[in-house]
């Protein structure tokens, strides 16, 4: 079965077709400045090159139907109608409590999820676009909400809750919920299959490092603490996010600066993270790793503070789970950054951990860096969220 992966933006909307038989994509592709003049369509078919189209896109529908067309076009399509769709899998940010697994969309979901738009007000109400242009272009075909949050619901109370007035909690839904949870989802599993143990009896702790990055202790299968929280600000020091810090910052630094509530909150959201730490040298860490091999103060300082806040995030886990069979990388960083992977392993002797340093060379495959005699096994793991939600949309439309 063909399973068409959405996952919208504000004003963009990422896409793949996978054969769910093959796990095969047969074509990918990115819709850019929806709803903004320049808008383009960026299609690229299994083994061939990438098609750029620029065409205008007033509204989600308008890219969904242009995919659709891409996806299907006489020259360069690779499914000849719409019918050849079995189901489309969509990525949804913000479950709330109301989502601890996937769900075949209806009515009730929709309502739902709009009800979570307060929590995600940037994600939610563009996903609920997306599932809107895809009922409309493609109806009858079954639709899924994969929620980034889901994975994390399993966490236990004293993990959830902040030490705030209770009330806060019950009255506007404040706690922790967590992020990435599709990712995090795959990885651990994964790590389970590649070590040959079982879920059920298994502790690991998943670094998912990219431009966004959180930690997740995962037990038996199921996640007992993440570091994201209400939002995905909390946290791993991210691209351009801060992380945790001292709430009473916020007021400090907006009189010191001169600034609003919401002006700091940007500044925590986007100009923060190794960005703010290297002196605004870059969020990408390939810059900052340069600068780092060339002595720059901006590369190390950046460099240091990230990889301990992690090192302080997997000490936590190993306490919260009493012990750690497996530790995990993924995601842009953590698959791709061996200097970032042995800062933080530097940390983790007293666990028995050491790493083979020639496999840590290794970037973006799925390998273990442990050395062979390491208590604490340790793998680079590429994540696949597209993937893990094709799978989910087939385990769903196959009534499982
Ligand atoms: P993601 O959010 O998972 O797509 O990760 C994106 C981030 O991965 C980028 O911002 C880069 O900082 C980082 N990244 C990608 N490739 C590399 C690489 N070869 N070395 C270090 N960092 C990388």
């Amino acid at each position: 079965m063909n399973i068409l992966v959405i996952n919208c933006g504000s004003s963009s909307l990422k896409f793949q077709l996978i054969d769910s038989d093959t796990e095969q994509v047969k074509a990918k592709g990115l819709c850019e400045r929806i709803g903004i003049d320049g808008s383009r369509l960026v299609y690229t078919p299994a083994g061939k090159d990438k098609i750029v189209t620029e065409t205008p896109m007033p509204d989600h529908s308008k890219a969904v139907s242009l995919v659709l067309d891409a996806l299907t076009d006489s020259e360069n399509g690779v499914i000849s109608g719409l019918s050849e769709i079995g189901a489309v899998g969509h990525r949804v940010v913000h479950g709330g409590e109301k989502f601890s697994t996937s769900v075949i969309i209806d009515d009730e979901v929709l309502k739902a999820v709009e009800e979570c738009n307060d929590l995600a007000p940037l994600h939610n109400p563009a996903n609920l676009i997306g599932i809107d242009a895809c009922t409309k272009l493609m109806p009858g075909v079954p639709q899924t909400a994969v929620f980034d949050t889901a994975f994390h619901q399993t966490m236990p109370e004293k993990a959830f809750l902040y030490g705030l007035p209770y009330r806060y909690y019950t009255d506007h839904k404040v706690r922790r919920y967590g992020f990435h949870g599709t990712s995090h989802s795959f990885v651990s599993r994964r790590a389970a299959e590649i070590l040959n143990r079982s879920c059920d009896d298994f502790k690991v702790i998943v670094c998912h490092l990219g431009n966004g990055a959180s930690v997740s202790a995962v037990m038996n299968g199921k996640c007992v603490d993440t570091s994201m929280g209400l939002t995905p600000l909390e946290g791993l020091i991210m691209g351009t996010r801060s992380g945790d810090l001292d709430p009473a910052i916020i007021e400090y630094i907006a009189n010191c600066e001169k600034l609003s509530l919401g002006d700091v909150m940007k500044v925590l959201n986007k100009e923060s993270g190794v960005l703010g730490l290297s002196g605004g040298l870059s969020s990408d860490f390939r810059d900052i790793g340069k600068a780092y091999d060339e002595g720059k103060a901006e590369g190390r300082r950046a460099f240091d503070t990230y990889s301990y806040r992690v090192a302080k995030y997997i000490g936590a886990y190993t306490a919260a789970m009493n012990g750690v069979d497996a530790i995990v990388f993924t995601a842009g960083v953590g698959e791709n950054d061996p200097l970032i992977r042995s800062m933080i392993c530097g940390y983790l002797g007293y666990l028995g951990l050491s790493i083979d340093e020639n496999e840590n060379r290794k970037r973006g495959e799925e390998v273990q860096i442990s050395s062979p005699d390491s208590k604490v096994k340790v793998l680079v793991v590429p994540t696949n969220e597209e993937l893990a939600i094709a799978r989910e949309t087939v385990r769903l439309v196959n009534g499982g």
